[in-house]
């Protein structure tokens, strides 16, 4: 029998040195070859952000995010928990 991986064990650490946000790349669905979608952010991080309290117990992801991206999911999201990144 093959055990699942559970989800904790594929959560990826929060990055440190670059934001890991997803922001649009600006093209839209008239590309004229553009690729349309998501694009990492490049901002280095000043927070990382933990994802709310779950009620089965299961571990939290989290991600590191620059302070634009921050704005954003802040306005976005709730029940976020911030942590400011100290160097
Ligand atoms: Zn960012």
């Amino acid at each position: 029998m093959i055990e699942k991986k559970s989800q904790e064990e594929v959560l990826i650490p929060p990055d440190l040195d670059q934001c890991q946000a997803e922001i649009p790349n600006g093209n839209t669905f008239m590309t004229f070859g553009g690729v349309p979608g998501m694009v990492r952010c490049k901002n280095k991080p000043t927070h990382i952000a933990h994802e709310p309290l779950r009620k089965d117990g299961k571990k939290r992801g989290s991600m590191s995010l620059c302070g634009s991206c921050l704005a954003v999911c802040s306005k976005q999201m709730s029940g976020v928990i911030f942590e400011e990144i100290k160097r």
